[in-house]
């Protein structure tokens, strides 16, 4: 099996590089993070994601494994290199390929300096052209090659999603290969089909343009899908009897829309859904196109967690100087991510109505005091968060927090009122102990 660099290691690069060195790929991981580098080596994943921490603890000890801040070094013993650092948000919404050209232009000049043929893969998110028009260019020029002839170039979106990323690296649902010439696409092919192992899933292969697009259009899609659930669950509350699981199990049970992302809830935040529609709306605005349906899918998701604030508001009246409990601020469960999570909007808007907050989190306390800091109080577990509280909102559907019981709120809260973001609970056994708000209940 070849040698592989993986530029990049946060939630993508290090879950690939830890799952490739586990299939037993000598792989060399890059990042400019000198600390989180450190980390690393201390064989301590710098974030939450399910069986990633064993892994590479594994990876590291086995020496299939190892780290570099040197680009250089990486690309020069590596016939493939993928490239995974981020691509947020700039200002105004459109895409920061800052991380990328730097990454490119450390990529170019490592194959300047080798005398063999290198295929570079663009595992970041990237909007389309992007490739053609900004990373080959910037290889060509760093290496004094050509694409094609001397060094190869491939677009493979990455489709996982975290809390399942390491699973979904092992064992990918399909390939996307944006390719150059049918030479690196050969190679990419190939490479999957050892990393697999006899499980190949469906490959697509195609033009680097599409293989961008292909990955915006994923997300935007099921982001939207969410946006139209919820949206539909906000008018179920105006609707006497309505209930949003019902309509969603209904129409879910319809076989061209089926049952998944119809969960609706307060929103959806993340690393990818927000900047990635950001960014595609953006590009379709700079190409003369308004993409209306993904704009709204936006802009409904923006208003969403605030919802839970209403509720709030209406089971105990105003918050001013209530204690509101939180459950969850992770974007989701099984991870400590919270960029963008709608858990940080809800304690924005609680602290905004003058609420005393107190935040729990099986796993995201951590980054969540680096965005609130000490203007919240922060519980050690989800029964100390809610003792004495006037008002809890679930935020993220935490396995943890399914597993409380009506009883615990009554027993621990001032006024045991519960808002019920994530549909967690059973509105029966909840209605007629405590005060019960739910997303998408009449
Ligand atoms: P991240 O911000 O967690 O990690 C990026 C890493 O790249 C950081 O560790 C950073 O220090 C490093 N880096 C920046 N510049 C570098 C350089 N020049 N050389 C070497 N390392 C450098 O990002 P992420 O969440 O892992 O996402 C990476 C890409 O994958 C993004 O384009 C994202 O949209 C896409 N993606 C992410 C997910 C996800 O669930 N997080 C899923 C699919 C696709």
């Amino acid at each position: 099996m070849r040698e592989v660099a993986v530029v990049g290691l946060g939630y993508v690069g290090l879950t690939m590089a830890a799952c490739l060195a586990a299939r037993g790929i000598r792989t060399t991981g890059v990042d400019v993070d000198k600390e989180k580098l450190a980390m690393v080596e201390r064989r301590t994943s710098p974030f939450y994601e399910p069986g990633l921490q064993d892994m590479l603890s594994e990876s590291l000890r086995s020496g299939h494994l190892a780290l570099t801040a040197d680009c250089e070094e990486a690309v020069g013993r590596s016939e493939l290199v993928f490239v995974t650092v981020g691509t947020p948000s700039n200002p105004d919404g459109s895409i920061n390929l800052d991380q990328i050209k730097a990454a490119c232009t450390n990529v170019g000049s490592a194959l300047r300096k080798s005398p063999r043929y290198h295929l570079t893969v663009i595992r970041s998110t990237v909007t389309p052209g992007t490739t053609e028009n900004v990373v080959k260019p910037l290889l060509e020029s760093g290496s004094g090659k050509t694409c094609g002839s001397d060094f190869g170039l491939c677009v493979n979106p990455e489709f996982v999603s975290e809390g399942r990323a390491v699973d979904g690296t092992m064992n990918p649902g399909r390939i996307i290969i944006g390719e150059w010439d049918s030479q690196a696409g050969d190679i990419l092919e190939r490479f999957y089909a050892g990393f697999c192992d006899g499980k190949m899933p469906p490959v697509l292969r195609t033009t680097f343009a599409n293989a961008e697009l292909i990955k915006y259009a994923n997300n935007a899609f099921l982001a939207t899908r969410v946006s139209f659930i919820n949206s539909l669950a906000n008018l179920c509350e105006r609707i006497p009897g309505a209930d949003i699981e019902l309509i969603a199990k209904g129409i879910g049970l319809d076989p061209r829309i089926g049952p998944l992302f119809l969960r609706a809830g307060l929103g959806w935040g993340g690393s990818c859904f927000p900047k990635d529609l950001r960014a595609l709306v953006e590009f379709a605005r700079a190409k003369g196109e308004g993409l209306p349906v993904i704009r709204s899918a936006y802009d409904v998701n923006e208003f969403q967690p605030l919802r839970a604030v209403r509720m709030a508001e209406h089971l105990i009246g105003s918050l001013r100087g209530k204690r509101v409990a939180v459950l969850g601020v992770s974007f989701k469960p099984e991870t400590d991510d919270t960029r963008e999570a709608s858990g940080l909007v809800v304690i924005h808007g609680l602290l905004r109505e003058g609420a005393e907050v107190t935040v729990y989190d099986p796993r995201a306390l951590q980054n969540a005091r680096a965005v609130h800091g000490e203007k919240v109080r922060y519980a050690q577990s989800a029964l100390e968060c809610i003792e004495g509280a006037d008002c809890c909102i679930v935020v993220t559907e935490w396995d943890e927090f399914r597993k409380l019981t009506a009883e615990d709120f009554v027993k621990r809260m001032r006024i045991p009122s519960v808002v019920d973001g994530r549909r967690i609970y059973d509105p029966n056994l909840f209605k007629s102990k405590a005060r019960f708000a739910a997303i998408g209940l009449a």
